[in-house]
């Protein structure tokens, strides 16, 4: 009898956080235990091939991230995008952290359904599955495409179960529902720039960062 073994999973959550909200902290907590991850690592991106620069500078980003998740032992802050003082090319992460992990490791990018959609415009993203799976999560406004190469790749990669992610170290897109949090970082900044509250969003230091600092009110 063959025993499929479990291998371990390690998430990896990219994005701009700018500011970290709710949004990102409760879906990771929620996540991380239904993929039984073993580390699951939030990467605040340098400056984003396909987006505008944050106005707030990555070592800003880097530090709300870290008073963010200091409560939560299940979540970390893996800055390597902010050491690399140059676009942030997610290829050039995953490959990095996989020579790191080696081939056996289930490695797991995560990302909103709105960052999904969007991945056609990504730098190399044809070699993304070689390298990991990925783990769609659902985000209230945003649709997964039904047509195009992103409604192919998911049709050709698509799983419905978790433990698939356990025992493939890659290739494989799970679409996961969590508790939705209808929020963005646009929002937030749009609330603290005309001096209204976003503390419902935010964690007590996060916000105490953001006073200090004089972040997102002009
Ligand atoms: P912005 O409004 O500046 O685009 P954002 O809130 O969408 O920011 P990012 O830092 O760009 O946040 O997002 C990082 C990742 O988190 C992306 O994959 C995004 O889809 C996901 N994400 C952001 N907000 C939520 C949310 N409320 N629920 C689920 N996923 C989210």
């Amino acid at each position: 009898m063959v025993l499929q073994v479990k291998q371990p999973l390690i998430a990896l959550f990219g994005g701009t956080f700018d500011p970290i909200h709710q949004g990102h902290v409760q879906s990771a907590l929620e996540l991380a235990s239904i993929l039984e991850a073993k580390e699951f690592r939030l990467l605040p991106c340098h400056r984003p091939p396909h987006r505008n620069n944050p106005g707030v500078t990555s070592k800003h980003r880097v530090a709300m991230a870290r008073l963010a998740v200091a409560d939560y032992p299940a979540l970390t802050i893996d800055d390597r995008e902010c050491q690399r003082n140059q676009l942030s090319y997610t290829v050039d992460t995953i490959e990095q952290v996989r020579s790191e992990y080696g081939e056996e490791v289930s490695l797991c990018w995560v990302m909103g359904v709105d960052a999904f959609a969007g991945l056609a415009s990504w730098h190399c993203w044809q070699r993304l599955l070689e390298m990991v799976n990925i783990v769609v999560i659902a985000r209230p406004g945003s649709v997964l495409p039904t047509v195009g190469p992103m409604a192919d790749l998911l049709e050709a990669h698509r799983t419905d179960n978790v433990d698939d992610l356990h025992q493939c170290a890659k290739g494989q897109i799970l679409l996961q529902h969590l508790t939705a949090y209808s929020i963005s970082a646009t929002d937030i900044r749009a609330l603290l720039k005309q001096g209204e509250s976003a503390n419902q969003w935010l964690s007590d230091s996060v916000i105490q960062y953001i006073q200090q600092h004089q972040l997102y009110n002009h």
